[in-house]
């Protein structure tokens, strides 16, 4: 009897003593993680285990802000399109919680070429390195990954990269989206179109997201107007087509830009991110019939009508 009281206590002490380790090691473990609503957005300057508690509150959902390194008129700095996009995505996934990507701009601007400061990539390593990221970032846990576009350039290339995703089985998502600029509403724009690259819009957001680095001074002291060099109807595409037109990259006017234009396209934009993302988390059909879809072309001749 003595025998077996004796090891029921110490029974007892052995499962109490566990259960102490185990609160112990449950308590470091949340002291390792920033507390409720400090967690950062900024892949980089998450620790390791913020990170995976980041993937876990973003239930896996990453953006990809995509700009770029071109001219952007006489006034703007080089990294416009990289620096707008990163100001929205930020704001939006601070509002629907998401892991931010650092600085991409491995695009499509071959276009630019001949002006000083444009970093084009090539064809082949624009296509690799954006899969090795992509794929990179899946490895890490971002089964849904958004690639929020800023630069008009990458138009082609992101639908492209997306749809060659059906190459081989992935075990994640890429979702493009690539809105930028409200339609309609907001303040009247002073100049007439194209107001395409570095005018009234673009000009706008920058005073918004980096005043400091736009130059209003020197707006005027090149052409934004469309050169029309090319005669070619639009149904026919080349792709001088952008050199034909705006060979200083510039289009539009952006002396008439406004921090009023500014602060209405640049919270449309952070809005329309956010809504993005929360549809994006809300999609569970996407990576199902992916993997469907993987799975049945493994052997075609299988599939039913
Ligand atoms: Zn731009």
């Amino acid at each position: 009897m003595i025998t077996d009281a004796y090891r029921k206590t110490s029974t007892v002490g052995i499962f109490l003593a566990l259960l102490v380790v185990l609160g112990l090691y449950q308590f470091a473990h949340a002291q390792a993680v920033s507390a409720p609503g400090k967690l950062s957005v900024h892949w980089e300057e998450l620790t390791a285990a913020d990170f995976r508690e980041g993937i876990r509150r973003s239930q896996g959902t990453c953006l990809l802000p995509f700009g770029i390194l071109e001219k952007h008129g006489p006034h703007l700095p080089l990294g416009t399109d990289l620096l707008d996009v990163r100001y929205a995505a930020l704001h939006a996934a601070e509002q629907e919680y998401a892991v931010v990507f650092p600085e991409y701009y491995f695009g499509q601007i071959a276009e630019a070429r001949h002006e000083p400061g444009t970093m084009a990539y090539s064809r082949g390593m624009q296509l690799a390195l954006l899969q090795e990221t992509t794929d990179e970032m899946g490895r890490n846990g971002c089964k849904k990954v958004l690639i929020v576009n800023g630069h008009g350039g990458n138009n082609s290339l992101l639908p492209y990269f997306a749809q060659t995703q059906l190459d081989k089985p992935h075990d994640y998502v890429v979702y493009v989206f690539d809105e930028h600029t409200p339609s309609s509403g907001g303040p009247a724009k002073k100049s007439p179109g194209p107001d395409w690259h570095a005018g009234e819009t673009e000009t706008s957001n920058m005073m918004v997201s980096h005043p400091d680095l736009v130059h209003l001074d020197r707006a005027a002291s090149e052409s934004g107007a469309d050169q029309a060099r090319q005669k070619l109807p639009e149904d026919i595409y080349t792709g001088i087509w952008w050199y034909t037109r705006f060979p200083f990259h510039y289009s539009g006017d952006g002396s008439a830009a406004t921090k009023e234009l500014g602060e209405y396209q640049m919270k449309w934009w952070i809005d329309a991110v956010v809504k993005a993302i929360r549809t994006v988390k809300a999609d569970d059909v996407s990576l199902k019939l992916q993997n469907e879809f993987y799975e049945k072309s493994a052997h075609p001749l299988d599939t039913q009508p």
